[in-house]
């Protein structure tokens, strides 16, 4: 005989079933797209023009990914405002502009960049809205081949059932052996702490030159930081042809930027206010450079953490990518 108790578990348990059956408890998509990036969100606003049901995940509390929040937007702003200075303190005169000393106002640089960036954030939610996205705000992971839990930024729980999922989970910078040199973003910096600094630094020591360090070296070199690019291998960006980065490294050089190529980072050590030592092996010995702000854009690694990809039978490979067989 049931016990009165277990009697209404049992109704209640009914009741839950027959209002998941019906859709009320767990809503269901054609399309789940985890993450907001460049990658996601141009596929969410596809599928909804397609007239797919669409959801979009997105955990950094808004869209736009790495991309528009952290990366290019951000470091193409600045760029593009320290080329106006650097060419009005050097050029203008040659051409008959004259100006009284031209100085620049480090917050306001920094607040023009942060208006770039909220200024498109905010149009791909409203793309989302013309295109019936659904934007959900939290992190997903997956709890079955076709289901997504959400752990929602205000912390509530969601889940939501999709017949196609896109992963769009993007990449994160890649870090040192641990306790080599570990960042802090303050005075440790990857690309997003270099685009949010409180001071323009006296000196600056970058490791790795490929793209993403040489522009934020150019962008401090142009406000007056003393920047030193270390490079393992003998020239900058060596996906590029060997006479491009050669004319490349010429430009930066007479910017002002110094290169100490072939030359490796051993360790370190973070005095925090009192300034970075990296220790380094180059071609003529052990040296050591100072810098108030180390910079490492040693290249970036796939973003996977916490999205539970078992559970949807996939699986992270040696190089931390999920496989994908022969479909690639
Ligand atoms: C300094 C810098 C400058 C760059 N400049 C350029 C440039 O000029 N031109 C160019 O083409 N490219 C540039 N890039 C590269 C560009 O940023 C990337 O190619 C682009 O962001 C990749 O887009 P994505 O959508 O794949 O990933 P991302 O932009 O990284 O977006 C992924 C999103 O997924 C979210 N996410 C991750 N996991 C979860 C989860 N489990 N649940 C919910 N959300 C999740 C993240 O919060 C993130 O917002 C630059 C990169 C850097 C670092």
């Amino acid at each position: 005989m049931l016990t009165k108790s277990l009697k209404t578990t049992l109704n209640q348990n009914l009741v839950l079933r027959n209002l998941s059956v019906r859709g009320f408890s767990v809503k269901e998509y054609d399309l789940a797209v985890i993450g907001g990036g460049p990658g996601g969100y141009v596929a969410a606003i596809k599928g909804g023009q397609m007239g797919l049901k669409t959801v979009c995940i997105e955990k950094r509390g808004s869209l736009g990914g790495t991309c528009l929040n952290v990366d290019c937007i951000p470091s193409k702003a600045l760029l593009h405002s320290t080329h106006k200075f650097h060419d009005a303190q050097a050029n203008f005169k040659s051409i008959g502009i004259e100006t009284g000393p031209v100085t620049m106002n480090f917050d306001k640089l920094m607040q023009s960049k942060t208006k770039a960036v909220t200024g498109l954030t905010g149009g791909i939610e409203f793309l989302f809205k013309k295109n019936k996205v659904d934007y959900m705000k939290g992190w997903g992971k997956f709890s079955g081949p076709n289901s997504v839990a959400v752990d929602m930024n205000d912390g509530s729980k969601d889940e939501i059932k999709a017949k196609n999922v896109i992963i769009a989970t993007g990449s994160e910078p890649s870090s040192l052996p641990a306790g080599m040199l570990d960042i802090d973003e303050e005075y440790v910096v990857t690309s997003t702490g270099a685009l949010e600094l409180k001071k323009i630094p006296k000196k600056m020591v970058i490791v790795g030159a490929g793209v993403i360090g040489l522009e934020m070296g150019s962008v401090y070199s142009r406000l007056g930081t003393e920047v030193t690019v270390v490079q393992h291998v003998d020239r900058i960006c060596p996906f590029l042809d060997n006479e491009i980065s050669d004319a490349f490294m010429k430009i930066l050089k007479k910017q002002g930027i110094k290169f100490q190529l072939n030359s490796r980072l051993t360790g370190g050590t973070n005095n925090k206010e009192k300034g970075v030592v990296v220790e380094l092996e180059t071609p003529k010995g052990k040296e050591n450079l100072d810098a108030d702000v180390v910079l490492l854009s040693i290249g970036r690694r796939p973003f996977t953490e916490g999205l539970q990809v078992e559970k949807a039978g996939l699986e992270i490979n040696k190089f931390g990518r999920i496989d994908i067989g022969k479909n690639w």
